[in-house]
């Protein structure tokens, strides 16, 4: 399996220096397709937190871009989007080398990232206050002013996209950040971080530190010079930086876990059906926040469905993912491919049916990897284990339901609310579920998909806040009100109080 790819930067990003730790200390990051060490990279501490904390907070608080127009904001974040597609091949290698995704979902995250920054450069100058009508001599409107010095905390199984999600509308609006990416993806951030200093944004305006998150990510979510943090993770660990946040009563959005519903109706076009739901579970190896885990089947087409469904899933191509024509690649480290075989056994013991995988594959020349078979539980309870807990790996659920009622009952009940599915012809039952389904985002005949002008969120368990789209604008911003006075009369504190309320 190949493995040679340029490795960029393995130092920490601090106030536009890449420097080591300063304890000097140093961890391993692995292709998870091969379990080989890629690249020693540096491990921050907590005294590298306060150096990245002072950098952001400097080029706030003096630097000049929270004070550069708009304009020029914009330029340099199209520069960053620029250089994303002249280099999309190279970083999409390095993104699959780093995170087992095959390669041409990492060319399409390349993309997609450039397209993040874009769309983000494009609304600079979109960033607008109100004018509001008052009762009196009195002249109000707002202002939207950035918050100030962002934490930002990213998983493995988007490094590149997560970071650009995160990064692009903070800087949009003004803001420094310090970003951490997770210990098992570091590379691409850190390549981010160079591009970005490349097109001309300045120093300390975005720091990045790798390292474990337990003691960098909770330094930066307890920081008090950090004005807000932005977290995507699980959402256990969302719950800890709530915690963390609250002694300094920071702003915080969360993008947490999900168990997303995936809903086939009989009057669907079923072919079309069988292929969506094969993608809403099986790309980047179920490895994704809104993967379709819960296929719900309308007792009707049933059999019929899952007949085709496992036969095309026991076809998926899965092995080196820098392979053009494999379908499907490792998941991320040895522990979590044992942490999703772990659940293959629980979901058994519950009495669910194991209908495909379930399993490492047999093939030799992976044994080396952390690849799992496409796993399919047929007889699934909606409370069961295997149909309430995020795996995040290729296992999927399948649940038989009677009619709308019964299947929205069942879709809702699970603590997450990240996303949907319904696949149907009937345009009146699409859009009244599309309503009922407790969900940040349902797609309708459609698998899975979020475009950076589209909000994205939970609701539930599932997170706070919503990014991507202008909604992402409100995470990154204040709200200054300032009002006006407008009277030449003076100010006659008892006998005109308030002004124009008499
Ligand atoms: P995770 O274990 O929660 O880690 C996410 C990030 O938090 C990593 O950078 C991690 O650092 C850091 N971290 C861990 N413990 C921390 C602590 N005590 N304080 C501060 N930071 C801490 O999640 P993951 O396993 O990397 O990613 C998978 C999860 O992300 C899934 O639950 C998935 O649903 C969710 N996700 C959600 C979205 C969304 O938009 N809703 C998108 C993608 C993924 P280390 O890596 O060093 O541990």
């Amino acid at each position: 399996m190949a493995t040679e790819t340029a490795v960029y930067e393995t130092r920490l990003l601090i106030d536009g220096q890449f420097v080591p730790a300063a304890s000097g200390e140093t961890f391993p990051t692995y292709n998870p397709a091969t379990n080989e060490v890629i690249a020693e990279v540096a491990q921050a501490g907590r005294e590298d937190v306060e150096r990245a904390v002072a950098a952001a907070r400097r080029a706030f608080d003096e630097g000049p871009w929270p004070r550069m127009t708009p304009l020029e904001r914009a330029k340099r974040m199209r520069k960053v989007a620029d250089i994303l597609r002249e280099r999309l091949e190279e970083i999409a290698r390095l993104e699959t080398l780093n995170c087992g995704k095959i390669i041409i979902e990492s060319r399409g995250d390349v993309a997609a990232s450039a397209n993040c920054f874009e769309y983000y450069a494009n609304l600079t100058g979109h960033v607008w206050g109100e004018t509001i009508p008052m009762n009196g001599p009195l002249f109000d409107y707002t202002l939207r002013e950035p918050i100030g010095v962002c934490g930002q905390i990213i998983p493995w199984n988007f490094p590149l996209l997560m970071a650009a999600w995160k990064l692009a509308p903070a800087l949009a609006t003004g803001n420094t950040i310090v970003l951490k990416p997770a210990s098992a993806t570091p590379l691409t951030a850190l390549l981010l971080g160079q591009i970005c200093l490349e097109a001309g944004i300045p120093e300390g305006v975005v720091n990045i530190l790798t390292g474990p998150g337990a003691e960098v990510g909770a330094a930066i979510a307890e920081h008090p010079q950090v004005d807000k943090i932005a977290f995507t993770g699980e959402t256990e660990t969302g719950r800890e930086i709530l915690r963390l946040a609250a002694g300094t009563i920071k702003k915080v959005s969360l993008e947490l876990g999900g168990k997303s519903p995936n809903i086939v109706f009989p009057d669907a076009d079923l072919e079309e059906a069988v292929n969506g739901s094969l993608f809403a579970i099986f790309t980047n190896a179920g490895q994704r926040c809104t993967a379709r885990t819960r296929l719900f089947l309308h007792e009707s087409i049933h059999d019929q469905f899952l007949a085709d469904f496992i036969a095309k899933a026991g076809k998926i191509r899965v092995g080196d993912p820098l392979e053009e024509t494999t379908q499907m690649g490792p998941v991320i480290s040895t522990r979590q491919c044992e942490r999703v075989l772990s659940f293959v056994e629980r979901a058994r013991s519950e009495g669910a049916h194991l209908a495909l995988g379930g399993k490492r594959p047999d093939d030799e020349t992976l044994r080396t990897g952390n690849f799992v078979e496409p796993t399919i539980f047929t007889n699934v309870q909606n409370d069961m284990t295997i149909a309430q807990q995020e795996v995040f790996g290729p296992v999927l659920s399948v649940i038989r339901f009677r009619d709308d009622a019964e299947v929205v009952q069942l879709a809702n009940n699970t603590i997450y609310g990240l996303a949907a599915t319904i696949w149907t012809r009937d345009l009146k039952r699409a859009h009244r579920l599309a309503a009922q389904i407790r969900a940040g985002n349902v797609s309708i005949n459609y698998p899975t998909v979020n475009p950076p002008e589209a909000p994205f969120g939970g609701f539930k368990q599932s997170g706070i806040g919503r990014e991507l789209s202008r909604h992402a604008l409100d995470l990154y911003t204040q709200v200054k009100n300032v009002v006006v006075n407008l009277a030449d009369e003076p100010f006659d504190w008892y006998g005109k109080w308030p002004v124009g309320q008499k």
